[in-house]
């Protein structure tokens, strides 16, 4: 059994193959030891661990270990995902929205990094806490499905007023830039939670079609848990893509990208 884990500042993602299919788990990272100890039971297996908590799993493993340099296993490990489905391409950037978001060019068969943004799932957590109370990420998501961004963010349009844009009038000029301090108390949860999400989306997408310019493609393969189940970001994160010239690619398990690399490299 071959079992390649990401351990990232979040999340846990293991991926393993047993009778030759591949399976797909995560855990929080407070449950690093109860994965150590999963790992620990495993007979006749190798294992494979890479990101950034990789020295505090390895450390409780009584078992030895090969250790992977995150950003390596993620350009593998979205290889195998792209390759499976039929959408490898030469050149391509990758952009992980994890706790925080990297941007990355394949090019010639490497991977370099080009930057990236502390708004990232992080944000999308503790902004959306901060503002509404609410803590769960499936509660946020939720509830942000139902909300508007309309009374919140600021418009190109609306700076605009009776006169043609020199830009898209329908982008946002300014997240949470509305003149809304007359209603703030009005302003619902969804709302809010929309616009933390319209936030983070608008600026990873933005700053991740920047980035393309760097690199031979503007292919932007978007990977990280922060996609999990959330149709919103996808939404905001494909539009504004779209809009600024470049092709968004969601791979399915693109999550697990940092553990099929690791498990692909044993
Ligand atoms: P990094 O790569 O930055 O070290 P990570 O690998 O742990 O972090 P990911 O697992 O890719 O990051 O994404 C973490 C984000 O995914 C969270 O910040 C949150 O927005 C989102 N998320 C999705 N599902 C959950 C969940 N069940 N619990 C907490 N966060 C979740
Ligand atoms: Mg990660």
């Amino acid at each position: 059994m071959d079992v390649g884990i990401d351990a990232g500042g979040t999340l846990i993602k293991v991926a393993y193959t047993q009778k030759g299919k591949v399976h797909f788990e995560k855990y929080p990272i407070a449950e690093i030891e109860q994965v150590a100890h999963w790992v620990n039971k495993l007979d006749d297996c190798q294992v494979c661990v890479t990101g950034g908590k990789s020295g505090v799993l390895i450390s409780l493993l009584d078992r030895p270990a090969q250790e992977m340099m995150e950003f390596e296993a993620t350009h593998l490990g979205v290889q195998v995902l792209l390759e499976e489905s039929g959408d490898l391409e030469d050149a391509y950037l990758i952009t992980n929205v994890g706790t925080g978001t990297s941007i990355h060019c394949i090019q010639d068969n490497a991977q370099e990094r080009l930057g990236g943004t502390g708004v990232g799932g992080g944000t999308l957590i503790g902004l959306s806490h901060l503002l509404t109370g609410v803590t769960h990420y499936d509660e946020i998501i939720a509830l942000a499905s139902q909300g508007s961004r309309d009374r919140i963010d600021l418009k190109v349009k609306h700076i605009y007023e009776g006169k043609e844009p020199p830009i898209p009038g329908e982008l946002t000029a300014s997240n949470f830039g509305q003149n809304f301090l007359a209603i703030s108390d009005e302003l619902t949860t969804e709302e809010l939670l929309a616009t933390v999400i319209g936030l983070v989306g608008e600026t990873v997408s933005t700053v991740s079609v920047q980035a393309a310019r760097q690199c031979r493609s503007s292919t932007i393969v978007y990977i990280g848990s922060s996609f999990i189940d959330n149709p919103l970001l996808k939404e905001v994160v494909t539009s504004y893509t779209i809009l600024r010239g470049s092709v968004p690619v969601f791979p399915k398990n693109g999550e697990y990208s940092g553990a099929v690399g690791a498990m692909s490299a044993i």
